[in-house]
């Protein structure tokens, strides 16, 4: 079948390991807004299922820290909670799918504007490829709100904490940093800016049959599992 693979996959449920055959999606873009768990999702995606991760927010981050031109551009849209350039993130998109030879990857991220998702279209379709699904993870606001403005992450291993979920028990404090962009007004701008631009995108998808929602509020291993059943063709 195109677009998918045979694998069969160990997944650990409740205590026990089990195999289960499956025709895995190949090609897959995860959609959220900011403080859905895309990052902690999309690297669960990966591991499980042999996926290569590509995340532009990611990549972007790395780019600032290593002081790149990109990461210079890039950062003064960041820290507001603007969309970088598309022109920027195109390119890092280009390079990462090129990397990972245009099948099994999961984009997380990206596309977040129509634009992007015509140009994914194009890169892809000049490859006889395309998108085989579209995942959308959803959460009310005042969850988001909360979920991103306690988030801390460590400076030096980057591991994520929450304040009030995931504790940095035993952690320096001062170690501990607050991302520029999960300031209380950065927040707010983040969700107006998903809501202005990244929605239209997910309407987009929804016409084409390719998005499958699923509902993020639950625990990290419960969305895992809504994340696993839509992959392997259930309903989350
Ligand atoms: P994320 O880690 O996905 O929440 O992304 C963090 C920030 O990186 C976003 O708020 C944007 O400023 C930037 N960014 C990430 N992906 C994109 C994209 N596809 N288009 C434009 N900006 C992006």
């Amino acid at each position: 079948m195109p677009g998918t693979a045979a694998r069969s996959l160990s997944i650990h449920r409740q205590g026990s390991r089990r195999e289960w055959p499956v025709a895995v999606k190949t090609r897959i873009a995860l959609f959220g807004p900011p403080g859905s768990g895309k990052g902690t999702q999309a690297k669960y995606l990966a591991e499980c299922w042999e996926l290569r991760h590509i995340s532009t927010g990611l990549i972007l981050r790395q780019a600032i820290a290593a002081k790149t031109s990109v990461g210079r551009k890039a950062e003064v849209y960041m820290n507001k909670g603007d969309l970088v350039p598309d022109h920027l993130v195109h390119q890092v998109v280009e390079d990462s799918l090129g990397q990972v030879g245009y099948d099994n990857f999961v984009l997380d991220g990206y596309p977040r504007r129509l634009l992007q998702a015509q140009q994914l279209d194009k890169i892809l379709g000049e490859r006889g490829r395309h998108l085989d699904m579209v995942l959308l993870l959803t959460l009310p606001t005042e969850i988001i709100v909360k979920r991103l403005t306690r988030r801390r992450v460590h400076k030096l291993t980057g591991e994520v904490f929450h304040l009030d979920y995931k504790p940095p028990t035993g952690i320096d404090p001062k170690l501990l940093v607050l991302r520029p962009d999960d300031r209380r007004d950065v927040v707010w701008e983040r969700l107006r800016v998903y809501r202005a631009q990244t929605q239209p995108v997910e309407d987009w998808y929804r016409k084409r049959g390719l998005l499958i929602e699923i509902d993020a509020d639950g625990s990290i291993d419960e969305v895992h599992e809504r994340v696993d059943l839509a992959l392997a063709g259930g309903s989350p």
